[in-house]
């Protein structure tokens, strides 16, 4: 099993709230790791509005999704706190004592069997996990991570193979671009019309690619999955617009419909919730557990506010409701204009 990583906090969420966490519990000089489901950090900013200016984030005047993403970073990066991601964490329990005087740990495990061991949890989850859309075909789970594909397929696993990319928009269309030209023996991509949600040129490089047979259009829904006498995947079954049954043969199968946000396992881990979202008290952003806050859109307080400006406050309150509960006594407030150790820690002193 792979070693478990014992660090002071655990921030789970890289959109804005778990960035400026990272960033203000760094200042307290706690050991911090951050997680997030998707392989970038960001989260709805990234993910939903990387190119729209938001006009409300004090002191800049406009700045877009992705912009506000590399300027939390880089104005994290001196304090280097690791980042993990594409890991979902799917387990939080806790581990030993519990008392103000003890604080115990919480074990966290991820889908992809990273293990921390943290004094104190930020959630920091918005809307959930942004995770893949599954292909709704019955019994097509058997073959999830073997022929079934909703992340990159091991490399080079489609050489000479037939692979099946199903979708109708630029992930889709862009993969079985990737994989035409990169040696794979027949590409098919599935979908229900022959209109893509693509921009003009990319458009383009589709038709022509289709013209020249690198990849071939399957129009239709697959309704069905065939297995073959050695239990593999052989084939999909696809009901087409004219409600006819064909049957489309397949070594591999990579969905690629878009991802949607799911609370998922935040909502199995006992902390009291309203209408799914995690209660917390205003002062310190804990939630019904000792020493595990929780900030930004996923937290519910009469009068929160879901705005990135109120994230960035909480984030700072629960860092200092840590750094004094993990230290048994008051944190003093200081300045990063004048600390001179805040400013050695920020200019890498
Ligand atoms: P998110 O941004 O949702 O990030 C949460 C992260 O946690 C995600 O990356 C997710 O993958 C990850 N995560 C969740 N669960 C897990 C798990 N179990 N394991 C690992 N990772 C997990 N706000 C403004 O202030 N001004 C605006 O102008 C504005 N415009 C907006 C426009 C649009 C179209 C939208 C959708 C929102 C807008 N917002 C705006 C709202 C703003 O984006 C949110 O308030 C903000 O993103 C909340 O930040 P967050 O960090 O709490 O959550």
């Amino acid at each position: 099993a792979a070693a478990v990583i014992d660090t002071d906090v655990v921030v789970i969420g890289a959109g804005p709230a778990g960035l400026y966490a990272a960033f203000q519990l760094g200042l307290q000089e706690l050991d911090t790791h951050v997680v997030d489901s998707l392989p970038h950090a960001g989260g709805q900013c990234a993910e939903l509005y990387p190119d729209k200016p938001i006009y409300d984030v004090p002191g800049l005047p406009a700045v877009s999704g992705r912009e506000l993403t590399q300027r939390l970073l880089q104005q994290l990066r001196p304090l280097a706190v690791p980042l993990h991601l594409g890991q979902v964490v799917a387990h939080l329990q806790a581990d030993g004592v519990d008392a103000p005087s003890a604080p115990g740990r919480w074990r966290l495990r991820t889908a992809g069997e990273l293990q921390f061991a943290a004094r104190a949890v930020v959630i920091a989850a918005g809307v959930g996990a942004f995770l893949p859309r599954r292909l709704a075909v019955p019994g097509l789970q058997a073959w999830e991570g073997t022929q079934v594909h909703y992340d990159d397929p091991p490399p080079q696993s489609w050489l000479d193979r037939h692979v099946v990319v199903t979708g109708g928009g630029e992930a889709a269309v862009r993969l079985a671009l990737r994989l035409a030209e990169a040696g794979a023996a027949r590409v098919t991509l599935l979908h229900r019309t022959d209109r893509f949600a693509i921009e003009a040129a990319l458009d383009e490089q589709l038709q022509s690619a289709i013209g020249a047979g690198w990849i071939r259009l399957c129009l239709g829904q697959p309704i069905g999955a065939l297995a073959g006498e050695d239990g593999s995947l052989q084939a999909l079954e696809i009901a087409t617009e004219r409600d006819e049954r064909l049957s489309l043969p397949l070594d591999l199968l990579l969905p690629r419909l878009g991802l949607h946000p799911r609370l998922g396992p935040i909502a199995d881990w006992g902390l009291a919730l309203e209408r799914k979202h995690l209660l917390v008290d205003p002062l310190t952003l804990q939630t019904s557990h000792s020493g595990i806050h929780a900030i930004g859109d996923v937290v519910h307080y009469p009068g929160k506010r879901k705005l990135i400006v109120c994230a960035f406050h909480e984030a700072t309150l629960a860092a200092f409701a840590i750094a004094e509960r993990l230290r048994g006594g008051p944190v003093p407030l200081e300045y990063t204009t004048t600390s001179p150790r805040l400013l050695a820690l920020l200019r890498g002193a």
